[in-house]
């Protein structure tokens, strides 16, 4: 055998958990496609994925490189402009966090797994997987050069993130239930010089005519910034033009990233990514389980991507732990059930997003001090905190909170 587990993928889910792994004494070997550093979207962290980062060591590693600092969230609609402090969230933990070049993030991972002895073949792209011989997963790769290799293991995790690579082999992939939509992006030269932009907060602005269109502006530590647009599928199919022309005219079109934006240099091409909500019948089979984006991903909107991601590496681990022992494990309970969870939480407040409603949440002018806490623990990733009453039958919380507004 090459190792007790194979974890397909370098990312945060994968890193996080080979590195988590390896400390219980494990033998890991990460079998990643690409080449590291290599871009990937998803810049804007959330305070509760410092706690799994901490657990794994990885802590002080990522801190030393001098990320930007985030401490919240602001919104903007129609010339309004509305602050989220994330230090004074309902739950307990971290209220802050970083935002992050995620090719220089993931790297970092990376190789703080390795340093803990995890050998990462990177250039190994999955393209089979047979799961036939319980306690013998086989895994077949091919390199740079076009030569295969066949790998085996006692179990597999599978953290290939929108390579989705067991979902599409098992025949595991589900529709989401949310609405397809398109993302637009680059990286800019920000130049902003306006006194009241905080750098600290990752910026929400909703288009002035269309609640459904938002975009995000991420600013790093080096005077640059994502910016990105999301889109019901198709609305930019009408808008022609050169992608990056596409993506500065819509991003003017919202008053104020067009003040905040005025002196950029937009010196990056733009890239799109679309369909990317995906979701899974199952997160685990025969000796495998799936990993952050290889599972369910909903919606780029609460920035809940790398959080989700490192939560499931972070369940996954001791179950993984006392499977290799010989225990019993109850899987669907254990894993499916209790990360679904709080992906459930989050799917109630993006669904109340594009309809409008958690968008009026936010804008409210009554806003109460104690609503305004919970509404900062799930902005802040605490989707799992059943102390919050927000993460508790929240369709109906939202309900509840926009009758209390109406009627105040
Ligand atoms: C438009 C948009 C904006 C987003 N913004 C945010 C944000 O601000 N904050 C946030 O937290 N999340 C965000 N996300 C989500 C975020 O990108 C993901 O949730 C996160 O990267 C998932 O981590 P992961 O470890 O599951 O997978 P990934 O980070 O995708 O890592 C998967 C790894 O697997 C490798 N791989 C793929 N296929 C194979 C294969 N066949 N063999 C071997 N290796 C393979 C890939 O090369 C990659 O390195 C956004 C998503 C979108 C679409």
């Amino acid at each position: 055998m090459d190792a007790d587990v194979l974890i397909i993928g370098a990312g945060p889910s994968g890193s996080v958990a080979a590195k988590m792994l390896k400390q219980l004494g494990h033998q890991v070997v990460i079998l990643e496609k690409e080449q590291f550093p290599r871009f990937s979207i998803g810049e804007s962290l959330l305070p509760q994925c410092m706690a799994f980062m901490e657990d794994a060591d990885m802590l002080p590693a990522v801190v030393a490189e001098g990320f930007q600092f985030k401490n919240g969230a602001a919104f903007s609609r129609a010339g309004k402009l509305t602050e989220f402090d994330f230090t004074q969230k309902f739950s307990a933990g971290w209220g802050t966090t970083f935002q992050v070049p995620r090719a220089h993030f993931d790297k970092v991972l990376a190789d703080s797994a390795e340093a803990a002895g995890v050998p990462i073949h990177y250039q190994q792209t999955i393209l089979a997987a047979d799961f036939s011989n319980p306690g013998q997963a086989r895994l077949t790769s091919v390199d740079a050069d076009g030569i295969h290799k066949e790998w085996s293991a006692k179990m597999v995790l599978d953290a290939s993130g929108f390579g989705r690579v067991l979902p599409r082999l098992l025949d595991l992939e589900t529709p989401s239930s949310l609405s397809p939509r398109r993302a637009l992006f680059t990286h800019i030269e920000d130049r902003i010089t306006i006194a009241d932009y905080d750098r600290n907060k990752i910026l929400i602005a909703i288009h002035p005519k269309f609640h459904e269109i938002w975009y995000w502006l991420i600013p790093f530590s080096n005077g640059r910034c994502s910016l990105g647009v999301v889109t019901p599928a198709g609305f930019l199919d009408d808008r022609s033009g050169e992608a990056l022309e596409v993506l500065k005219a819509i991003a003017f079109e919202e008053p104020r990233l067009a003040e905040l934006l005025v002196d950029a240099r937009f010196d990056t091409p733009a890239n799109t990514i679309g369909g990317y909500s995906a979701n899974v019948k199952q997160l685990y089979g025969q000796d495998f389980a799936l990993l952050g984006n290889a599972g369910e991903f909903l919606d780029p909107v609460f920035s809940s991507g790398v959080t989700i991601a490192m939560k499931s590496a972070s369940l996954a681990v001791p179950l993984v732990d006392r499977q290799l022992r010989g225990e019993p494990v109850n899987w669907s309970v254990e894993y499916e059930q209790a990360l679904r969870k709080g992906i459930e939480v989050f799917r109630a407040y993006v669904e109340a997003w594009y309809d409008g409603r958690f968008q009026q949440i936010i804008f409210e002018e009554k806003q109460l001090a104690s609503v305004k806490a919970m509404i900062c623990s799930i902005l802040a990733g605490y989707a799992w905190d059943e102390a919050n009453p927000m993460t508790q039958r929240s369709a109906n919380k939202i309900e509840a909170i926009l009758a209390t507004y109406q009627t105040a």
